[in-house]
């Protein structure tokens, strides 16, 4: 009797032993589970995993932030019902692959029509026996990153041209000179009344015309120069608002201050400002040719004095946007401009450790942002 029982005491501690171990197994897996969960859920990048269906099996918190889409409503869905069409074409091309593929740069609107960049990494999901089990895909928001290279690309354009301007400019300078003094000269030598004297005056005013594009393109890449003063932005928006007072009324352009009260001061140089305040006023005049409105507002944030010029004007075609800052980028007619204005102001704006944004919507107008670095106060001992 004692050996019967004892078989199947022995079986049930054997049992025990083994539920013990699958329990401390089952706590592993479950740890792990969460574990992996934690990393997905933390991670900057947006995971969503499909199954072999294309069903929507996973979608961690970030997604949720960049696609604007909650995890709720993603989750059994099919891919191509969640992700923008044309990515999720993109994603389903390359389906059969067995390697992990990429997509790279490519632009999506979201819900409310932010514009993001992103890199898609494409990766099978394989089961232990290598059997296929789903996709995974991650998404990686690179907008941020794009813009900070585009801008770096333009400012060593910018530059670059820059040092070749003043390069040329210093070369034609010399001859310019040269032949404005002939010319005056031949036009004392010659009387008065003579009909000649009406060719020479046309050279003067070409010779004139042409060293004024020259000093343009020497200030264009020109830094430095002046000793900085503390200057009032609002005063010199408003002195330069009262300098191109009459072409703005006659042109029926009106125009809306929305000055921020007590704006701190920034370093830098009266007068080059004014210039990039010119050339701005004057673009917006010849955006709106048959009259509209101007909107210059000042503001202060984090330490920066914003500036912003609106005008109700043509906008400015986005294949343009990249190249109005070129020097001689102009789609005016020949002999209203030079298409210098806005690279001359680029160089000032610069000069002054500024930045310059702007937006555009053909039709409808542009409006050009300007931040410049509040000038820090001295510290006294
Ligand atoms: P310019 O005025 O001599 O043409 P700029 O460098 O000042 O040279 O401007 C370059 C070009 O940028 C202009 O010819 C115009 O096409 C465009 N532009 C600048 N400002 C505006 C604006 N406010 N609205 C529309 N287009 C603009």
């Amino acid at each position: 009797m004692l050996s019967t029982i004892a078989g199947y005491v022995a079986i049930a501690v054997e049992n025990a032993r083994l539920y013990q171990s699958l329990e401390q197994k089952a706590l592993q897996i479950e740890r792990l589970k969460d574990f992996s969960e934690n990393i997905v859920e933390s991670l900057r990048i947006g995971v969503v995993t499909v199954d072999l269906d294309d069903c929507v099996e996973s979608w961690n918190p970030q997604l949720e932030d960049l696609l604007e889409i909650p995890r709720s409503e993603a989750l059994r869905r099919k891919l191509a019902d969640v992700l923008p069409r044309d990515l999720a074409g993109e994603i389903s091309a390359q389906a059969a692959s067995d390697h992990v593929s990429g997509i790279y740069r490519f632009h999506l609107n979201t819900r409310s029509n932010r514009h993001l960049v992103v890199n898609a990494s494409i990766a099978p999901l394989l089961a232990k026996n290598g059997a296929r089990l789903g996709r995974l895909v991650l998404l990686d928001d690179i907008t941020q990153r794009v813009r900070l290279e585009d801008q770096m690309v333009q400012t060593e354009k910018l530059t670059s041209l820059g040092l070749l301007a003043a390069g040329v400019a210093h070369e034609v300078n010399t001859p310019l000179a040269v032949i404005s003094n002939y010319i005056q000269m031949l036009a004392k030598q010659i009387p008065e009344d003579d009909p000649r004297q009406k060719t020479i005056e046309r050279i003067v005013k070409q010779t004139f015309r042409a060293s004024e594009i020259v000093n343009n393109l020497l200030n264009f890449s020109r830094t430095g120069g002046t000793e900085p003063v503390e200057v009032d932005l609002n005063s010199v928006l408003e002195e330069t608002l009262t300098l191109v007072q009459h072409p703005l009324k006659t042109a029926q352009v009106n125009v809306v201050r929305s000055y921020a009260e007590r704006l701190p001061v920034i370093l830098g140089s009266t007068t080059r400002l004014q210039q990039v305040f010119l050339n701005l006023f004057m673009n917006a005049r010849d955006a709106m040719p048959g009259g509209g409105m101007l909107e210059v507002r000042t503001g202060a944030r984090n330490g920066s004095v914003e500036i912003e010029v609106t005008d109700t004007g043509a906008g400015i075609p986005a294949e343009h946007l990249h190249r109005i800052f070129d020097p001689f980028f102009t789609t005016k007619a020949t002999g209203r401009g030079t298409g210098l204005g806005l690279s001359v102001s680029y160089g000032i704006i610069k000069e002054h450790a500024g930045k310059v944004d702007v937006r555009s919507t053909p039709g409808k107008g542009t409006s050009f942002r300007l931040e410049f670095p509040v000038a820090r106060k001295a510290v006294h001992a």
